[in-house]
Parts: structure tokens; sequence; C-alpha cells
């Protein structure tokens, strides 16, 4: 595929309409380019930013013929794509990220694979497609450790924590009928991520090291910079180039690790998209994650991602709204409040997130506490 410079004018075509699509969006739009959206929900929150919606399946051949007709560039907000729509679209206009990447990330064990083929370490695994495997990686791997469904899992789900025999029952209906891998569970200090973003002229930029707290397997609060020592953090920014390269990376890659009780990094998954981790750089950084990840579409050159000022971000889930909703009057001076438009503030949805600058973590962090909307 011949490499392109897509200016501002021109139309930017994103393949899902959630949160991720919206912010890639507003950054879009903030740079003077037009968005088309596919999204089979009408006023979807990147709906409520673009400039055209085109709401059906994602498996509508009648939708990616509709995208190619109006999109310079097409880009994708989550790993799902349909293969059949992707295969259109890089024959009828213009995909510069590619499929096989998607290839990749979607299933748990290619992507682990490709992740030991790059030379990081990962977490002992086995692959579980049937009875025999299960019995073999239960011997092998031991408790406790996590049975994750290979594809389609987010947020925790599909996943089911294994402390002894007991715990089976419940997976095992499934043990057969869709794949899954069994995984050792690493006792660790901290979840950290890096985004990196390579722009389709090679050109590649990290952004800084973040520290991720999960609450029921869901992304709670993101610290930057993480508190880790020098080495780790230069250690985690080298794997997620590392991984970029190897991949052959073109747009935006996001590397969840964990910081093992002994010490070492190992890479847990991979996403080839903007991520909720990243979403600090929003305010915190001279480039944002989607800013970055547009440039790096449109083949424009790559801004600083240096860290203007120490941030927490925290995700306001369903929940939160009404609570947060109720404090606005006592947000700090360095609160920026983000909501994603969804009309349905459900338990444990992503709703938006806010993130508080400070002069460092630790007042960032005393400022989110304040408000008693969350524990942190
Ligand atoms: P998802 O696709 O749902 O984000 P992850 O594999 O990242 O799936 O798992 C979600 C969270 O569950 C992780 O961020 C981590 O907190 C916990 N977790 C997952 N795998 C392990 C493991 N092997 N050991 C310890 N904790 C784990
Ligand atoms: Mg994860």
């Amino acid at each position: 595929m011949t490499q392109q410079t897509i200016l501002p004018g021109q139309t930017i075509g994103i393949l899902g309409g959630g949160q991720l699509g919206r912010m890639m969006a507003i950054a879009a739009k903030q740079m003077g380019y037009r968005i088309a959206v596919l999204d089979p929900t009408e006023d979807c929150p990147c709906a409520q930013v673009a400039d055209k919606a085109i709401v059906a399946d994602y498996a509508d051949p009648d939708a990616a013929k509709e995208m190619a007709a109006c999109a310079d560039v097409v880009t994708y907000e989550f790993e799902n794509v349909d293969v059949q729509t992707a295969d259109y679209l890089q024959t009828h206009s213009y995909l510069p990220q590619g499929f096989r990447l998607l290839e990749i990330t979607k299933d748990r064990l290619n992507e682990k694979a490709a992740i030991q083929a790059a030379g990081l370490p990962v977490v002992p695994y086995l692959p579980v497609r049937n009875e025999e495997e299960l019995e073999k990686a239960i011997r092998t791997i031991d408790f406790p450790s996590v049975l994750k469904t290979t594809e389609g899992g987010y947020d925790g789900k599909g996943q089911y924590v294994l402390h002894d025999q007991a715990d089976l029952e419940e997976a095992r209906p499934y043990i057969g009928k869709i794949p899954f891998e069994l995984e050792k569970w690493m006792p660790f200090e901290k979840e950290i991520s890096v985004i990196v973003v390579r722009s389709t002229t090679g050109e590649t930029s990290v952004f800084p090291v973040a520290e991720n707290i999960h609450r029921h397997n869901i992304l709670h609060h993101t610290l930057v910079p993480a508190r880790i020592n020098e080495k780790l953090h230069a250690e985690a920014a080298q794997y997620a180039l590392r991984l970029a390269e190897a991949f052959h990376l073109v747009g935006t890659l996001a590397v969840e690790m964990f910081v093992g009780t002994d010490g070492k990094v190992y890479v847990n998954e991979t996403a080839p998209r903007p991520h909720n981790s990243g979403h600090y750089s929003i305010d915190a950084c001279e480039t944002s994650q989607f800013e970055q990840h547009i440039r790096a579409i449109c083949g424009l050159p790559l801004g600083s991602t240096d860290l203007l000022k120490p941030v927490i971000m925290v995700n306001i889930l369903g929940q939160h709204v009404q609570p947060l909703l109720d404090k606005i009057p006592e947000l700090s001076a360095g609160a920026h409040l983000h909501l994603y438009g969804k009309a349905e503030a459900r338990e444990g949805r992503k709703m938006g997130h806010l993130n508080i600058l400070g002069a460092t973590v630790e007042t960032a962090i005393a400022d989110a506490q304040k408000l008693a909307v969350w524990k942190i």
C-alpha cells in the first residue's frame, strides 16, 4: 500500500462509534478533518461528534461500500473488525493499519506467541481447547491460575479465576465448545501500561508509563508517572517499542504489563488502538494518544508525548455518574471532566473519566479522594 498524506479537510472513517472513536473524532475535528463513523447504534458516542454516521451492522457490505465512498482513510477503535469489511476497505479505500495486527491481537494464544517471538516474557500459559488440554494445563500450571477465553474478552469478561478444582465447575460446560487458555496467576507489585504509536512514515513515539489499578477486572484509575523505579520505566518503554517493531505497527498499540513480585516485567496483553489507560494523555501530555493516532494514520509528523503534569485518571462508571454530577461545584482547578454521551448509566458501564492534574501524583490522588465518589 502506498503511503499517503491525509490533510485536514479530508475525511477520516472510523469503524466503531464508542468512546474511543468519539475521542479520536474530537482530536481529528480539532485539526479540521471530517469524520464518518460506522456503528450499528444510532446516536452512538462517536456519531454525536461526527459529520456522517453510517448506522449499520459491521458486516454489512453496503455499509463498507458507503464508507469507502466517503472516507479518504479508515481506522478502527476495536479489535473485532469484520474480516470482509476490512478486506473490502483495504482494496477500495485506504486502511494504512492493515489487518494483520488485528488477527494477532484478537486471539490471546496468537498474541502471546507473537509477544514471545519478539523476545519478551509472558506469564506461563497453555491452550485449553478440550478436556484433555484442560487436565494437562491444570497439571502443568496448577492453582492459582486464570482461565480466559482466547477471543472476545474485555474488562475481565470471559475469565475464571481458579483457586482449586471446585472453581472449574462454572467454566466446565464451555470447555471444548469455545477455546480458552490457562494462565498462571501472577503475584504482581504493579500493573503498568505503555502506549506506543507508529506513523505511516515509520516515525515512532512512546507515552509515559501508566500505573493501573483495576477493581473487579475493570480499570479503576491510572496514575502517571507510574510509581516504579527508573530502570522499570525504561524497560517498559523498551518493551513497547520492541513490540511496535516486531508487529510492524501502524497506528496505536497499548501494551499492558505486570511488574511481578520478582521485580521482572511481563507482558499481559496488547490492544491495537488507543486505550483506557492512555486517557490521562488528553490533559496531561503535550499530545494526546488520540491526536497522535490521527497524526500517525494521516502521515503527519508525530507530536511530543512529554508529560506536562502528574495526573490521576479515574473512570466514571454508571454508578458514579450521579454522585459525580452532584460534586461538580467541588471539582479542583486541575480536574478535567470527560463524558462520552451514553444515554444509559448502567452499573459498571464506562460513561466517562476524570483527569485530575496535580503538582505530584499524591496531591492529584488527594483531590480525587476529597470528592468521595470513589475509594482510591
Ligand atoms: P481483559 O481483556 O479483560 O483486560 P486481562 O488479561 O488484561 O483481560 O485481565 C484483566 C485483569 O485481570 C488484569 O488487568 C489483571 O488485573 C487481572 N489478571 C489477568 N490475568 C492475570 C494473571 N495471570 N495474574 C494476575 N492477575 C491477572
Ligand atoms: Mg486487560
